[in-house]
């Protein structure tokens, strides 16, 4: 092979690209999502700890995750977007890297038995998602090969770097990156994996799930998955008419703008 020579590029620089590159996608309607990480804990909750915890548990990875530490905690990973199966992102190195790592989803027999064995254990999404729930629990969910979270078998991953065959440090950064973005949105974990959280609450089939709830969620999702895909912001489509149905009544006018406000008090 030959030698490539390439110029010295400064950190600095190399940020300033990437927030370029990053605003040009945003632009075409991309969500970019940075993992931004404060201070030096990658993971700070029960479901972010857990997602780092797994991956180092396993001796394929001993030595490869390491060196993705400082680049997850130093703010290289400009964009990570966590779907069914995969997640996809950008990092920042000595160029802009492009990250794939598809995650395999959940074997139904596996998640109803995990679903099973928690039986009368969770309480409410709300408890679900924060973590709050029994010892054993616990260590259901986070069972090698038999819990949510996915064994070095499950994983496969590609990078536009050259040295991308084994596991290179933008991809050790994408999978902590994936550890503080769990952190946030616990939820992604069983988005990733294909499974409804609300089949482990307790009584969820027998009417708690309100009517109210659940298509909200559904819709949420929905929204930043076709975001993904089709590069449009679907969430901006939606709330429209209400401020202008508002604007006629006397009580609400305190709240229009005051230009609406100028518009209608020159009518009366
Ligand atoms: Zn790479």
């Amino acid at each position: 092979m030959f030698y490539e020579w390439k110029p010295y590029v400064s950190a600095a620089e190399r940020r300033r690209k990437a927030a370029q590159q990053m605003a040009k996608l945003k632009k075409k309607g991309h969500p970019v999502a940075p993992v931004v990480i404060d201070g030096r804990v990658i993971a700070k909750t029960f479901w972010g700890k857990s997602w780092c915890e797994n991956l180092e548990g396993y001796g394929d990875y001993e030595n490869r995750l390491p060196r993705g530490r400082t680049y997850a905690r130093n703010g290289s990973v400009v964009d990570l977007q966590i779907d069914k199966g995969a997640v996809a992102a950008w990092v920042s190195g000595s160029e802009l890297y492009k990250v794939e790592v598809k995650i395999a989803t959940l074997p139904k027999a596996r998640w109803s038995t995990l679903v099973n064995d928690c039986a009368g254990e969770i309480d409410s999404l709300v408890e679900l998602l924060q973590g709050q729930f029994s010892q054993g629990v616990m260590q259901r969910m986070c069972k090698q090969d038999a819990g949510l979270f996915p064994a070095p078998k499950e994983i496969s991953f590609d990078c536009s770097c050259p040295d991308w065959a084994a596991m290179c440090k933008h991809v050790a950064a994408v999978l902590y990156g994936v550890g503080a973005r769990l952190d946030e949105r616990p939820e992604l974990l069983f988005a990733l994996r294909a499974v409804s959280e609300q089949d482990l609450i307790t009584n969820a089939g027998k009417g708690l799930r309100t009517a109210a709830k659940k298509p909200k969620r559904t819709k949420l999702l929905d929204a930043t998955d076709l975001s993904d895909v089709f590069g449009i912001d679907l969430a901006e489509a939606a709330p429209r008419k209400t401020a202008q149905k508002r604007a006629g009544t006397k009580k609400s006018a305190t709240r229009v703008s005051s230009v609406r406000k100028k518009r209608s008090a020159g009518k009366r």
